[in-house]
């Protein structure tokens, strides 16, 4: 289920097939790392030629990508958008009991998206951090995220700040599940 585009494995089912995926994956205890490979993302990856291994899956978010695939590889792929994902699992952590966790944004906006969350989905939200700190900070906010064991951690800090950290801190994270999710916070806090 996966289309490779310039090495880049490219997730090629349906949105269904995405969260049925990350749901057995979080059941199986095998940690997760979903980026939104939308044009601009896959421009970084391809020109820093970004290793990842088998816990990345790059989902083709946006038009931009779909046209891609299909231009040089004749494939359609269905659009399938990080915001989605991330709507998906507010909704259904309180029933999967699935601790969340939020990393991005600014202050005020991290607070009433953690807000809303709570307020409109119900949702497990353990914690939350905004997006605007120094790297020097990178590992207190490991160190935080790791004490509240979340299952998810959801990183909003724009491309490519969202996939460096991630990149960084995959293997040092104490989750199942990240997710980057560029603007998304913004979105929930309105
Ligand atoms: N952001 C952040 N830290 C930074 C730069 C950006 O937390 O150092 C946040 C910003 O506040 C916004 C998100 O990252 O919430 C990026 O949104 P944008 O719409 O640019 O991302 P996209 O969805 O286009 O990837």
């Amino acid at each position: 289920m996966k289309v490779e585009l310039n090495g880049i494995p490219i997730f090629a089912g349906n949105f269904d097939d995405l969260m049925k995926t990350l749901y057995q994956r979080i059941k199986g205890d095998q940690k997760t790392a979903v980026i939104s490979a939308n044009p601009e993302v896959l421009h970084y990856l391809i020109s820093k030629n970004f290793k990842f291994d088998d816990e990345y899956i790059f989902i083709p978010d946006g038009i931009g990508t779909c046209l891609i695939v299909l231009v040089s590889k004749g494939k359609i792929l269905k659009k399938i958008a990080g915001i989605d994902v991330f709507y998906e699992m507010l909704r259904s952590s309180g029933k999967l009991n699935l601790k969340l966790f939020f990393l991005g944004a600014r202050d005020e906006v991290i607070k009433r998206a953690y807000a809303n969350a709570i307020d409109k989905f119900n949702a497990k939200v353990v914690g939350y951090n905004h997006g605007y700190f120094d790297s020097h900070e990178e590992e207190t906010i490991v160190d935080k995220i790791n004490l509240l064991s979340p299952d998810v951690l959801f990183v909003g800090l724009g491309c490519p700040k969202q996939e460096e950290f991630i990149d960084k801190y995959k293997d040092k994270l104490n989750v199942k599940l990240i997710v980057a999710v560029g603007g998304s916070f913004d979105v929930l806090a309105e």
